[in-house]
């Protein structure tokens, strides 16, 4: 409720920032160049120390329940009828699908949603509100269907010949023409369509890690109200959660060929998904839609009256300093 408050206060746009914990394989630690307190972080480098303030810092212990805590209010506004986008940013690495998916024992954004949106609405005794949901990948421009029943629509050597359409009707509403919506009676259901999601993106990647980093993963639950008995199903609410591609410059990773190409398509969305938001932020002025697939996905779901979280993750190493910072500064310019 408090985050709501402030939502409409301060405007729909809110920025988070989760550093991730150390990990075994990370190298030994010489020195700790990230503090971080509620609201603030501060990374030091060669002999400076820059400070980034955000409506909320995730220091490295914060669980997976206090993070969905803080993300909880802005799913009643999806209930409420806002269109609501939540997006998980930052290098590959840093903890963006722990955040979103999780792990079974430590579900992240995503299974925690799902279930409280059946809780939720099963609590709402005025109308019946009920749900669909949705799973697409962007990868290279390229929108794949991870929910399709044929299996043909869902692999990389066809992707390109079943590109999806995406339209927008006279009132506005972005359609992706073909893109398989099921209807989710219950979490259980909803759980699984989920999962099968997943290992859809997961399986038909050669090399999981590399190239699932070079695109964005994108999560839709479309929340549907029964008003009274004459009234039709009634769209009223989208709530989207994305797993952004990994934001890391490409000089670093030394990549060419292919990897180069999957990098530009994903640093091009990245800053098309930036200067969206700034553009919103202003609150004036033309918003650029139209550069990438990605913010033309999200078109009716970033402006007007919705509501927009960006997580932006971190690592803790000394290592990857030069990435957080550009990290910390794409939020801020977000903020
Ligand atoms: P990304 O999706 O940004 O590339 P991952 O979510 O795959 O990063 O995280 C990289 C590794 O770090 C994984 O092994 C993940 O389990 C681990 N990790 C990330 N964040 C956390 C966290 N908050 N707590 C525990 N482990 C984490
Ligand atoms: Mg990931």
């Amino acid at each position: 409720e408090s985050l709501n408050k402030i939502i409409d206060i301060k405007g729909s746009i809110r920025v988070f920032c989760r550093v991730r914990p150390f990990l075994v394989i990370d190298r030994r630690r010489i020195r700790e160049p990230i503090s971080a307190s509620s609201e603030k972080i501060a990374v030091k480098t060669a002999g400076t120390r820059k400070e980034f303030d955000f409506d909320k810092v995730f220091p490295q212990e914060t669980s997976q329940e206090n993070v969905f805590a803080e993300v909880e209010p802005i799913l009643r506004s999806a209930l409420d009828g806002h269109n609501v986008c939540i997006f998980a940013h930052g290098q590959t690495g840093t903890g963006k699908t722990f955040t979103m998916d999780g792990t079974s024992e430590e579900p992240g954004i995503i299974p925690r949603a799902l279930k409280e949106l059946f809780c939720q609405a099963s609590l709402d005794s005025s109308s019946s509100i009920s749900f669909s949901m949705s799973m697409l990948e962007v990868y290279m421009g390229n929108l794949r269907d991870l929910l399709s029943p044929k299996p043909a629509n869902r692999t990389y050597e066809t992707v390109t010949r079943c590109n999806l359409n995406i339209q927008t009707d006279p009132k506005g509403t972005v359609e992706i023409e073909g893109l398989t919506e099921v209807q989710i009676v219950d979490f259980a259901k909803a759980r699984w369509w989920y999962n099968r999601g997943r290992r859809v993106r997961s399986t038909s990647w050669t090399n999981v890690n590399e190239a699932s980093s070079r695109s964005h993963c994108l999560t839709r639950i479309t929340i549907f109200r029964n008003g009274d008995a004459l009234e039709a199903k009634r769209e009223v609410g989208k709530l989207w959660m994305v797993d952004l591609g990994g934001s890391e410059r490409l000089l670093k990773t030394g990549a060419t060929g292919l990897t180069l190409d999957e990098g530009r398509a994903i640093n091009l969305s990245l800053s098309a998904l930036g200067d969206v938001i700034a553009a919103l932020r202003r609150k004036r002025g033309h918003v650029p839609y139209r550069n990438s697939k990605l913010t033309q996905i999200l078109k009716d779901s970033l402006g007007h009256g919705s509501k927009v979280l960006m997580l932006v993750h971190v690592s803790p190493c000394e290592e990857d300093v030069g990435e957080t910072i550009c990290s910390l500064s794409f939020a801020k310019r977000a903020r």
